[in-house]
């Protein structure tokens, strides 16, 4: 059977390694990008470039966003121009971004409206894992809408999991994010301990490396610091943007998040100094003692 044709909408970070993977497996791959520039590198591998997310949309069977935040998911989705209006019936569209669980909720009854079927996917993994097909995602929606998709999921993820129903994969995202959150900004005023302190910072960061915190996410920190290279993989504003969506959704649901409160603040104080489109890991500049 031939392979289905799959749309990918926003060639960020994640979205162009998305699309570069299933170009290279052979699916056939509409992209869009607001700015159009991006998507050069994937014409030349062979990619049709659309005008709108409409008409990406309605050349494909499977649909992917995955674009920074809410309001760029609306402009892709929404309007005249927007994918909903694109797709065909008996399509699935997926939404990979990390987003609120009611914008999620919101467009999952659009697309049903208009005959697709939507599954909110996002992922866990970075900028190489979305090259290499490495991807996890963590996926709310029906089953069936899983099953069509998943020829296409399991090309770009080592593992996708189905967690229930629409929301369902957007809420586990947003657990998982404020944890990252919360112990990049807590390992960020440890630094800062650390120089007040007087203390010699290659030798405590050795040993911190080397300990119970050192967990992946901590390790990577380490590493663009080693480097001092922090050119994004997960861009410090949109982990800004995962906190705060965190927070809103457990007040929502009457839970005070009161770790996460905090860490947005660091997060924030950071965007405020200019290092929104550094790596998250550039949290340690704006808490630096010098
Ligand atoms: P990115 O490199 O900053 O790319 C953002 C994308 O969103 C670009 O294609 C951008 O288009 C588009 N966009 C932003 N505002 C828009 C608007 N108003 N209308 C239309 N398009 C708009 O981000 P990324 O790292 O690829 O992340 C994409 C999503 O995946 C985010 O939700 C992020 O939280 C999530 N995520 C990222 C990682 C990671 O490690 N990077 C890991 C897991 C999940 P332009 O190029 O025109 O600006």
């Amino acid at each position: 059977m031939s392979k289905p044709r799959v749309a990918i909408l926003g060639l960020g970070i994640m979205g162009r390694g998305m699309a570069g993977r299933l170009l290279s497996a052979g699916f056939p791959v509409s992209v869009y990008n607001r700015n159009r520039e991006k998507a050069e590198p994937l014409a030349k591998a062979g990619a049709f470039v659309a005008d709108s997310p409409r008409e990406a949309a309605s050349r494909s069977d499977i649909v992917m966003s995955m674009v920074a935040d809410d309001g760029a998911s609306q402009a892709i989705w929404l309007g005249e121009t927007g994918a909903l209006a694109g797709a065909s019936q008996g399509s699935v569209l997926i939404e990979s971004s990390t987003l609120s669980v009611g914008w999620v909720k919101e467009l999952a009854m659009l697309a049903t409206k208009g005959g697709s079927n939507l599954l909110d996917a996002p992922v866990t993994g970075t900028k190489p894992h979305a090259a290499s097909g490495e991807l996890f995602f963590m996926v709310g929606g029906s089953k069936a809408a899983l099953s069509k998709a998943l020829e296409v999921l399991s090309v770009l993820g080592r593992e996708v999991q189905h967690l229930g129903p629409t929301g369902s994969g957007a809420l586990v995202k947003l657990v998982n994010n404020f944890v990252c959150g919360v112990q990049a900004a807590c390992f960020a005023e440890a630094l800062a301990f650390v120089d007040v302190s007087g203390l010699d910072r290659g030798k405590c960061i050795s040993i911190l490396a080397n300990s119970a915190l050192a967990s992946p996410l901590i390790k990577r920190m380490l590493a663009s610091m080693a480097a001092d290279d922090f050119t994004p993989n997960f861009p410090l504003k949109l982990m800004t943007k995962d906190i705060g969506y965190a927070i809103a959704e457990a007040a929502a649901k009457g839970l005070t998040l009161q770790t996460a409160e905090p860490a947005l603040e660091v997060f924030k104080h950071a965007v405020g100094e200019g290092l929104g489109d550094q790596d998250f890991s550039a949290v340690v500049k704006s808490l630096q003692q010098s």
